[in-house]
């Protein structure tokens, strides 16, 4: 049923900014992306070409004019293709206003406020009080930590691909168990929300790249939460992850093509049976994978 409300937004317009930036923080030219709203042409900057859509947890793909030597977005450096294409994408409790700084080839700098439309999750209020961590013991926080560790250094691998540029296709079919950005409110404190989208799938079914990449980490001893993890960056700082497999067929540094086989289903380490669960991030900012299959 989640499936068929995943998100298509095709809408393609032109972006314009409309003065400089003499104030630092000033932001000029409101762009309401998600509501099809065009800001006028200023020729002096050329157009901005931008499709998807800017909502929370969401994607925009966009081609910047030649005369613009770089971007970023409230500070975070957009990777900015020798043919102008980028992709920005919005985190699942991003503000609702983000800011795409850019730098032109004669030094001057503007801004543009992207308006970010909130996300729809599905939230539980459960009256029960929040419950403790029942992993919070010093053996588990050790080996924890150095999980962390390895998937934070895993997502910072810069690598060359070209998969952040494809319509992304689901790694594999099932029925769609846990969307993204759900989360538990237990008497009014939040629990932390789902972080990707959960498909169940027999243990042994096959998943596949659904975009091109890089394998950043293929971990095959379980990790105490993930169990056998794999990572793939697809450039442009985004990566997927591939939670709970049953078995890895690809190594850390094997470069993959959208619809390649990489393992198979399982329910290795936290995981109540066996499902795909499948994370994506761009930099630090967790979007939803249902918004990168159009
Ligand atoms: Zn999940």
């Amino acid at each position: 049923m989640e499936m068929a409300m995943r998100v298509f937004c095709g809408l393609a317009l032109a972006i314009a900014a409309v003065s400089n930036v003499s104030a630092a923080e000033s932001f000029v030219g409101v762009a309401a992306v998600n509501q099809g709203v065009m800001a006028r042409n200023t020729p002096d900057y050329g157009d901005f070409a931008f499709t998807g859509s800017a909502v929370q947890g969401g994607v925009l793909r966009g081609r910047a004019p030649d005369d613009i030597v770089s971007l970023q977005l409230d500070g975070m450096d957009v990777y900015l293709a020798e043919d102008r294409h980028f992709l920005i994408a919005f985190d699942r409790d991003a503000p609702n206003q983000q800011r795409l700084r850019i730098m032109m080839r004669d030094g001057r700098t503007v801004d543009l406020a992207i308006a970010v439309a909130p996300g729809k999750w599905r939230l539980e209020h459960i009256n029960a009080p929040i419950r403790g961590n029942s992993s919070s013991n010093a053996d588990f926080q050790k080996r924890r930590s150095a999980e962390l560790a390895q998937i934070a250094a895993a997502r910072d691998v810069i690598v060359e691909s070209n998969g952040w540029r494809q319509n992304f296709i689901w790694p594999v079919t099932g029925r769609y168990s846990g969307s993204f950005g759900a989360q538990r409110i237990y008497q009014g404190f939040p629990g932390s929300y789902h972080s990707g989208a959960d498909i169940a799938a027999p243990r042994g079914t096959t998943f596949v790249a659904p975009a091109d990449g890089v394998v950043v980490l293929a971990a095959r001893a379980p990790f105490t939460l993930e169990g056998n993890l794999l990572i793939i960056s697809h450039g442009a700082g985004l990566n997927s992850a591939f939670l709970h497999c049953d078995r890895l067929d690809v190594k850390v540094g094997d470069v993959v093509r959208q619809g390649q086989a990489l393992g198979i289903v399982g329910a290795t380490g936290r995981a109540t049976g066996p499902h795909m669960h499948w994370g994506m991030k761009w930099g630090l900012h967790r979007v939803s994978p249902a918004l990168f299959i159009f």
